[in-house]
């Protein structure tokens, strides 16, 4: 009888084995305006979550990009973005304005 006793290592290789960093910054899912990971859930889950870089209040009934966003005061994922690119923040008096100062 064959009593080899096998053990199986994987090799090392040539560096095909991965060693892939799962750590994740706190936000894990883009911010559908500015495009930061800031949320920590899915967009879809993300209730009232507003973007701490850009200030987009996520909106989970707004489908579309051209969609007055209830969250926004009737402003658009579009227009929101496009704020954000000329002030740093979807409306210019939060531009100024950090989140976390008083
Ligand atoms: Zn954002």
């Amino acid at each position: 009888m064959n009593r080899k006793k096998f053990q199986f290592f994987p090799e090392p290789g040539d560096g095909t084995a991965e060693l892939a960093p799962t750590i994740q910054p706190e936000g894990k899912y883009p911010c559908p305006c500015c495009g930061e990971r800031t949320l920590p859930v899915p967009k879809e889950e993300a209730i009232a979550f507003i973007c701490p870089v850009c200030w987009w209040e996520n909106d989970v009934f707004t489908p579309g990009e051209d969609e007055p966003s209830d969250e926004n005061h009737g402003m658009t994922l579009r227009e929101g973005r496009e704020n954000y690119r000329r002030f740093g923040a979807v409306r210019k008096d939060l531009a100024s304005k950090k989140q976390g100062t008083p």
